[in-house]
């Protein structure tokens, strides 16, 4: 796994819960990929249990991601303007 590998959804519970992101034991095992709807890497523990073949992407809410962070550049909220954005 390479050292600088963070999921941004572990992150996140990481930082609900008060306490720092190591990437280690207990923290996700594998990297999952690196999403192409909101632009993060994920672990293997936060991937979309209905993403495509093919396409990356997280489990995190992704309409509500892009309404949140429109601002961003190459962020999608859903996988069918992924790929009409870039076919
Ligand atoms: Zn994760
Ligand atoms: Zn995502």
């Amino acid at each position: 796994m390479p050292d600088n590998f963070a999921c941004h959804v572990c992150k996140k519970i990481a930082r609900k819960k008060g306490i720092k992101y190591v990437h280690e034991k207990g923290w996700s095992t594998a990297p999952g990929g690196h999403c192409v709807l909101c632009n993060h890497e994920y672990c293997s523990n936060h991937a979309s249990k209905r993403r495509r073949d093919r396409v990356d992407v997280c489990e995190i809410s992704h309409v509500s991601y892009f309404r949140n962070h429109r601002q961003k550049p190459d962020i999608y909220p859903t996988v069918d303007k992924y790929l009409e954005a870039t076919s």
